[in-house]
Formats: structure tokens, C-alpha cells, sequence
């Protein structure tokens, strides 16, 4: 069986590569004469293995000394509650941006442990755009804002990241990290399941800045607490130790390609390629409005429930999996992270072009 083109949000692909290197090292890991799923967390195998991992993030993603790079579990949803949990210890109040589905939910859970302000959101035109944030927008007073970096779901990005003055910015950056260079001193704290550009589910990557830990209220649970974490190591308790290595063959293998700045430019190519594309489509249109729309996950749409039906059954059939687009948007969404090659890229676009010309209603063939 040949691979296919995964098209999926999430999990995600990953690189060949890293398979394979996976692979390879899988029953008898550097002569132990085990797999790394079977080394205590404790041993200097599995300690390398996760010291390496955070040398390699550290470095593509240029983090200042003065943050932390956990890794833990629970994913993304579970950083819902922790940011708040952790974060709002002085006035208990923080405001969030409403850009979709994620941002509902982490607005939802935040309010749980204090006060929620929306400051904006593109709710009412059904997140097709990111509002406007600037920083008379901001209550100084706010523990932190919060946004969604990349909007999975609704195939939306920020193109500049707002500036939030002095209150700590917070970003859930699941579907965008590593996607492209960052400053990474602009945020107080970076959260990101790793399902989507960093590895397998089951393993979620936070970066804090040193002084937002330790804030968190007595009654935290243990578990919840950044503070536990960071000074454990993340070895606390027994860490997702094979997504923690499977993580650092992704660091590897970012870092062999020549970084993020190489990533960023392939990465922009690729979805540059496809909006291009649907520029030109006659059947086909992106839902997102130009200047936000994501590089990572792009949404589209025919005007035809009928012909997206066919569109990804058909596609399905040609090795481009996972087309369907999310019930909320509807249509066809391709999610192309890191692990998607541009010849997965350019193979989906062949397919939309020769299935326009099969499917082109019969009216506007003259
Ligand atoms: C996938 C995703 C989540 C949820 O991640 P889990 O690790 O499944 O909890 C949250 N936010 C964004 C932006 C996502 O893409």
C-alpha cells in the first residue's frame, strides 16, 4: 500500500522521515534492547531524549532564556482551563478575541475562574475574517488576552500578532507553531497540542515566561499547576515519553530542512499555489476574506452540496484523503501543516482543475 496525501486538521501527517527514523530505532532503541515506549522516563536515554528535544524547540524557535518549554500532557483543550487557572492571579479578569470554535471554547472555560471580556470577535460574520486589536482595546488592568493564532476550523490567521503592551499575550498556537519564524518575546505564553505540526496526539508543548509561574492559587490541583512542571522538568510524572521523542524526529527534521525560515517560505508557497488557484476557479471559492486567510488550513467552497460530495469522494479515490470540510463551514477544507509536501500541494490542485473541467455544469459549456 502506497502513502496518501493526508489533507487532515488534525492528527495530522508527519514527515516520511521521521517515520522512518521511527521506524527503524522502533524495537531496539540505540542498543537497549528496547523501544523508547519501554524506558523508564527516568533514565539517561529517555533524559536525552527530552532534554535534546527542548535544545532543538529552543533553537528553531529562538526562545529567550527567560521562558520555559513544558511538556505535557492533556492537549490543547486542557490549557483552557490552566491558563486562567494559572494566569489570573492579580485582577481575575482577562480578555479574549473571538476568531471561532477554539477561541468559544477557551472563552467558555476561562470564565469558570474569573471575569471574561470579549474585546472583539468576527462571530456575526461567521469568523470568515480576524477583527481588529489594538491596544486601546485592552484593559491594562487584565491578567492576560488571549488569542487563537491560526483558526483551524475556519481557516483564518492573524497576519500581525497585537501588540498587548504590558499585559502578558497568551496564544493558543496549535495549528500555526513552527509554522514560520515568531518572536516569541512578544507573547507570555505560547500552548500548542502536538497532533497538528509537532507529533503525535497525547503530548502538548507550553512556552512560559519565567515570571508568570507560581502564580497560580492553593487550591490548584498539582497536576494543573505550571509550576509543577517547569520544576520537574516535566517529569513530574511519567511524561508522554514516545511524543516527546517523536517530537524531537520532527525538531530533527525541521532543523535538517534549514529552520523555520525555510519552513515558512515552503509553507507560504504551497498555500500561495492554492489560493491562487481557487483565484481562478470557477467552481471553486475560499469563504475567507484575503487578509486572514491562514496558511495552514484553507477552506473552500462550490456552490453545490451536491458537488462537494463528489469532489471528496472522488478525491478520496486519487489518494487525497480527508477533503471534507468541517460541519460548521461546510465544503471541502485541505489542511496543509509542515508534513504535507508541495507535490501533495500540487497533486490536489491537478485534481480540482480536472474536476472542474468533468463537473462543469452543462449550461456553461458552450
Ligand atoms: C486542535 C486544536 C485544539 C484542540 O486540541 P486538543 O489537543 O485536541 O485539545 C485547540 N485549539 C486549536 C487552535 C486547535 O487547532
Amino acid at each position: 500500500m502506497e502513502r496518501i496525501y493526508n489533507f487532515s486538521a488534525g492528527p495530522s501527517m508527519l514527515p516520511l522521515p521521521v517515520l522512518k527514523k521511527a521506524q527503524a530505532e522502533l524495537v531496539n532503541y540505540r542498543n537497549s534492547g528496547m523501544s523508547v515506549m519501554e524506558l523508564s522516563h527516568r533514565s539517561w536515554l529517555f533524559t536525552d531524549i527530552i532534554a535534546e528535544a527542548e535544545r532543538l524547540l529552543r533553537e528553531l524557535l529562538a526562545i529567550p532564556e527567560t521562558y520555559k518549554v513544558l511538556f505535557i500532557q492533556g492537549g490543547a483543550s486542557q490549557q483552557f482551563a490552566m491558563v486562567p487557572m494559572n494566569l489570573l492571579s492579580k485582577s481575575g479578569k482577562a480578555d479574549y478575541v473571538n476568531t471561532g470554535s477554539w477561541s468559544k471554547k477557551a472563552i467558555k472555560e476561562a470564565k469558570k475562574f474569573g471575569t471574561v471580556r470579549v474585546i472583539a470577535s468576527s462571530e456575526e460574520d461567521n469568523f470568515t475574517y480576524i477583527p481588529k486589536v489594538d491596544s486601546t482595546m485592552i484593559d491594562p488592568k487584565a491578567d492576560y488576552v488571549h488569542i487563537t493564532t491560526n483558526n483551524t476550523i475556519e481557516g483564518t490567521a492573524y497576519s500581525v500578532i497585537p501588540d498587548t503592551g504590558d499585559v502578558p499575550l497568551v496564544a493558543d498556537m496549535s495549528s500555526n507553531i513552527l509554522s514560520e519564524e515568531i518572536d516569541v518575546s512578544k507573547f507570555g505564553l505560547i500552548y500548542a497540542g502536538a497532533q497538528k505540526n509537532i507529533g503525535p496526539a497525547g503530548l502538548t508543548v507550553v512556552i512560559i515566561r519565567e515570571d508568570l509561574i507560581g502564580k497560580a492559587q492553593e487550591s490548584c490541583p498539582t497536576m494543573l499547576d505550571y509550576k509543577t512542571h517547569s520544576a520537574s522538568g516535566s517529569l513530574y510524572n511519567t511524561p508522554p515519553t514516545y511524543g516527546v521523542y517523536m517530537a524531537k524526529l520532527v525538531f530533527e527534521w525541521l532543523t535538517d530542512l534549514g529552520g523555520l525560515k525555510e519552513m515558512g517560505r515552503i509553507n507560504r508557497e504551497k498555500a500561495q499555489m492554492l489560493y491562487r488557484t481557487l483565484e481562478e476557479s470557477n467552481m471553486f471559492e475560499s469563504p475567507v476574506k484575503e487578509n486572514s486567510r491562514s496558511m495552514m488550513n484553507v477552506p473552500f467552497v462550490s456552490d453545490s452540496a451536491e458537488l462537494d460530495a463528489a469532489f471528496v469522494k472522488e478525491a478520496q479515490a486519487q489518494g487525497l484523503e480527508t477533503l471534507k470540510g468541517h460541519r460548521s463551514v461546510g465544503g471541502m477544507r485541505a489542511s496543509i501543516y509542515n508534513a504535507m509536501p508541495v507535490e501533495g500541494v500540487q497533486q490536489l490542485i491537478e485534481f480540482m482543475k480536472s474536476f472542474e473541467k468533468s463537473h462543469r455544469p452543462k449550461e456553461e459549456i458552450k
